[in-house]
């Protein structure tokens, strides 16, 4: 149905909800309000399925228009969004979630994600109890978390018995946070990249294993980088505001990495977090 990456292309994860998840989507975090239903109009034009927003970004009503617009049966898109910090308390996560479906138009979201723990606020084992009932009710496909560690993974599911479908993490080659993203895999939890360019603010593309096999394929190191997320399991969603990488960040299916350059790449990770781009976990509240 496009001519730059066929529907059957986009490989689909099965989640522990029973739901599957196209693995590659267009993500809109900082992505500004006035432009944001253009934008993802052009990434639905272009191939992408799945939208990954968020209550915190602003944007959600721009998603809806785009969405509306679509024409696209609602069964075809994946859509994602997430509890902001401050609503974690009560059963305040219930009027969160319907305030976004309402600027999102829909019904229900594929995948609502408790956006991080939060740990200074002490609410978030009661956002995810929420999250569980707000699935329950229909109001979400599948329920997930973002930037939980593994001291937080532990106390969710210890309180409920019951696994996120996601985690949705930073992630990037200089930053693989293996311990948590173990922790999950070993769990059936998907892991779900974040930053997965390292959102442009290192010279990850200056670096020689990804420069190679770059050069090796024909390919952008952009490309290397988002093929290597897909080979080694990563759900991702890059954000760009241009048509024309929007168009680059999805043509991923016709080439592969070997298992030499996965390893190159896998290297990279000096494994002391000094690679991290975004917030700490732990600090942020
Ligand atoms: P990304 O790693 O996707 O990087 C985005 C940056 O890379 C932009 O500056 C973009 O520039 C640039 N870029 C995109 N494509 C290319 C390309 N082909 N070549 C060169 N540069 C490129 O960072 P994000 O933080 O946006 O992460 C992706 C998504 O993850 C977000 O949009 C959001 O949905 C989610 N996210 C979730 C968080 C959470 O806490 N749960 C936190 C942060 C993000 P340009 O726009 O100019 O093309």
């Amino acid at each position: 149905m496009t001519e730059h990456a066929p529907q059957n292309a986009i490989p689909r994860i099965p989640l522990n909800s029973g739901y599957d998840i196209p693995q590659l989507g267009y993500g809109v975090f900082k992505v500004d309000p006035a432009q944001t239903e253009k934008l993802v109009s052009e990434a639905l034009e272009v191939g992408y399925r799945h939208i990954d927003t968020a209550a915190i970004y602003g944007n959600e009503e721009g998603v809806g228009r785009a969405i509306a617009a679509s024409g696209i049966p609602r069964k075809e898109l994946f859509i994602t969004t997430k509890l902001w910090n401050d609503r974690q308390a009560g059963d305040d996560p219930r009027r969160a979630l319907e305030e976004s479906l309402t600027k999102l138009g829909l019904e229900h979201v594929d995948l609502y994600l408790v956006h991080w723990p939060a740990p200074a606020n002490g609410n978030y084992i009661n956002a995810w109890t929420q999250l569980i009932t707000l699935n329950e009710a229909g109001l979400s496909r599948s329920i997930g978390v973002s930037n939980h560690l593994v001291e937080h993974l532990e106390k969710i599911v210890a309180e409920t018995d019951t696994l996120p479908a996601v985690n949705q993490i930073e992630l990037h080659p200089a930053h693989q946070q293996r311990e948590v993203a173990e922790w999950c895999r070993s769990r059936g939890v998907h892991i779900e990249a974040w930053g997965p360019l390292g959102q442009g603010k290192y010279d990850l593309f200056g670096t020689p294993a990804i420069r190679d096999a770059a050069s090796a394929h024909g390919r952008t190191p952009a490309q290397v980088v988002l093929r290597w997320h897909l080979q080694t399991g990563n759900i991702v969603f890059p954000k760009t505001t241009s048509r024309d990488r929007m168009v680059e960040n999805i043509r991923l299916f016709d080439f592969e990495l070997s298992d030499a350059e996965i390893d190159a790449i896998t290297a990279l990770d000096p494994g002391d977090g000094s690679g991290r781009v975004g917030a700490h976990p732990s600090e942020l509240n």
